[in-house]
């Protein structure tokens, strides 16, 4: 399926820029309309991560005329081994200010807008208003379904990508033409089942593949060639170094874009909906959390207490919580980790931010450990406030 340009091309290039997109101007299938409609684009780059890093560079590179991008995050250290928009001289930085940096260094010829704020469901409407396409490089599931639902309800096309470990997918959703994201995922995940990237880790070099995917796709649909991923997902293995594609339906039952909707604005709360911890890990850290300091008090008096450790053995061996003994959550999961805890001790559960270790300690507390307690924060808050010395990931 072809579809007609999104953009109206603008009135002419300049001498200046007919210099520097003299390599598009020469595909027969760009060409000169096809510039001109680059320069007369507004696209809008959620996120300056691991996606939107490569994104942002060449949809800059390409001549889109404005590139908006919104990120309320700072660089941080831990993010330059993908995120290659920033360097180590803007750890600390806005992203999007740092972000909005280097798309001027690389072409002076457009117009850049950062967004330094939080996307929500009060300002998504407005700056999506602003936009012809949005390029979706979020990394939760929250963002994800408000993302979609937006675009949606402003009858917009976006280019949706996700990454994760060696495998990416990638799909363009623009429900006038093909499905939208909740016909392909109707529910968010439960909540602790897909771990983030933060959680599993992503090879850098995949933000690229997917990330220039979904610039690709961005700069067919602006000037209306080839065809475009919509009704597709495109899916990437890095390891097997394949990608295949698999159709994606409309669904007629979907409850954003089908033939009945029920949503038809925006809903109140998305991380509700998608829920940051499961009802019964809610309950279970309810009045049994401890801060990082409380441990170390508990450990420096001898207190009989096992800390374990919920996290990925990779995990542990990055930076672990001295004397903590190391049990996956997976085991909790299927039961085995039950037998490996002794009867007589006051089990402290933690994992990297306390998502994993609350789902674990419904576990373990239904199992019978009703004194069981868990690290709100996880490891990352006893490096904060313990052992600054400690490597954060
Ligand atoms: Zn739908």
């Amino acid at each position: 399926m072809s579809l007609p340009p999104l953009v109206e091309p603008a009135a002419e290039l300049t001498v200046d820029e007919v210099r520097r997109y003299s390599r598009h101007l020469i595909i027969p299938d760009v060409g000169m309309a096809g510039q001109k409609r680059l320069k007369n684009a507004k696209v809008l780059c959620v996120g300056a991560g691991g996606l939107g890093s490569p994104a942002l560079l060449y949809l800059a590179a390409a001549g889109v005329g404005t590139l908006g991008v919104i990120d309320f995050d700072v660089v941080d250290e831990s993010n330059l081994q993908r995120q290659v928009i920033h360097g180590q001289s803007d750890v600390g930085r806005p992203k999007a200010e740092s972000a909005a940096a280097s798309v001027r260094e690389i072409n002076p010829l457009i117009d850049v807008v950062a967004h330094n704020e939080i996307l929500t469901t009060e300002n998504v409407m407005e700056i999506f208003a602003r936009y012809d396409l949005i390029v979706d490089g979020t990394d939760n599931f929250a963002t994800r379904y408000m993302v979609n639902d937006a675009a949606v309800l402003l009858g917009k096309p976006y280019v949706w990508g996700s990454i994760y470990r060696f495998d990416g997918q990638a799909s363009v959703f623009w429900a006038e033409h093909g499905p939208c994201y909740r016909c392909l995922y109707p529910e968010p995940p439960p909540p602790g089942m897909v771990p983030s990237c933060a959680e599993g880790g992503v090879l850098g070099v995949l933000c690229a593949s997917i990330g220039s995917i979904q610039v690709n796709e961005a700069i067919k649909l602006l000037t209306g060639i080839g065809e475009p991923l919509v009704g597709r997902l495109m899916i990437y293995d890095a390891l097997e170094m394949n990608y295949r594609s698999v159709k994606v339906r409309k669904d007629p039952e979907c409850v954003l874009c089908g033939k009945n909707p029920t949503v038809t604005e925006l809903l109140e709360d998305y991380e509700a909906f998608c829920g940051a911890v499961s009802a019964e890990a809610a309950e279970a850290v309810s009045g049994s959390t401890i801060t990082a300091t409380e441990l170390k008090s508990w450990q420096d008096a001898g207190e009989n207490i096992y800390v374990v450790d919920v996290r990925e053995p990779n995990e542990y061996e990055i930076v672990s919580i001295p004397g903590a003994v190391l049990i996956p959550k997976g085991e909790f999961l299927n039961g085995s980790a039950l037998e490996k805890l002794p009867q007589d001790k006051k089990i402290v559960l933690h994992c990297k931010s306390g998502v994993r270790s609350a789902e674990c300690l419904a576990i373990v507390k239904n199992a019978g450990f009703s004194d069981a307690v868990h690290v709100g924060g996880g490891v990352l808050s006893w490096i904060k406030t313990i052992d600054p010395s400690l490597p954060t990931y």
